[in-house]
């Protein structure tokens, strides 16, 4: 059988200033510890401005950096974009893709963010590729179908469990306190891991994360689930306490 390491990964979103992100990562690498007592790896993806100063303040530490968003191309005439480059220029190992919060609010496709897990890979970065789906569509029963597609179109060539990471997050449990029961679930992450072995060569190895409203008073039963290897946190990634309780209870 294989065995999967957690990842605890907190989205910090559009929040954090220099100094206070700072002081963040600095509580949680103090935390840590020596990376042999862990059970899990822990990550924190800042806003693209403070990237940098972060990886810095965490240099040499247990706790892991990622950009939150990448374009798919390394350099050109892309106004206010960052290419993956950049990040692992400035320090990041990790990058989220597919966020639903740029699938919504910037109409990113399967197929655009199939180019940036693929721009993640080419710069050396461990892409976090995510797929959720809507109230509507879990409500009509076609979560599943939804999931499944955005899989299938967002995972790139030469993806493999050494640098792709898949996050389940339901777009209506995000930042809503509201999460899918323990059987939806198990049942998405396990459809998750049959659809793999299509998409990548060492499917039982890959992590899936669950997120949407992961807090420590949910983590312990989330975290159980079969085919649960890790969350992607949000809200609860904003404070120390709470998402190192969260990374507890792996
Ligand atoms: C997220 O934005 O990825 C997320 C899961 O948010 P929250 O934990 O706040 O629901």
């Amino acid at each position: 059988m294989t065995v999967r390491r957690y990842l605890i990964a907190g989205n910090w979103k559009m929040h954090c200033r220099r100094s206070d992100g700072a002081a963040l990562a600095a509580d949680l690498a103090a935390r840590v510890g020596p990376v042999a007592d862990r059970r899990f790896d822990l990550l924190v993806c800042p806003p693209a401005t403070i990237i940098g100063a972060i990886a810095q303040t965490v240099a040499g530490q247990a706790v892991a950096v990622g950009g939150q968003d990448c374009h798919a191309q390394a350099q050109g005439a892309h106004t206010g974009d960052i290419a993956a480059e950049m990040l692992a220029d400035v320090g990041a190992g990790w990058v989220i893709v597919g966020h639903s919060e740029r699938r919504t609010n910037h109409a990113e496709t399967s197929a655009l963010i199939k180019a940036k897990a693929a721009a993640a890979l080419r710069a050396g970065l461990t892409a976090i590729i995510c797929v959720g789906e809507t109230e509507a569509e879990r409500d009509a029963g076609h979560a599943e179908a939804v999931v499944a597609a955005q899989l299938a179109g967002s995972i790139p060539e030469g993806a493999t469990a050494a640098n792709t990471v898949v996050a389940y997050e339901p777009v209506w449990a995000i930042g809503t306190g509201r999460t899918p029961t323990l059987a939806d679930i198990a049942a998405m992450h396990g459809m998750i891991r049959a659809r793999l072995s299509g998409l990548v060569a060492d499917p039982d190895a890959v992590r899936i994360l669950y997120g949407g409203s992961v807090k420590p008073s949910n983590a312990a039963e989330i975290l159980g689930l079969l085919d649960v290897d890790g969350a992607l946190v949000g809200g609860a990634s904003l404070k120390a306490d709470d998402f190192w309780a969260i990374a507890q209870a792996c």
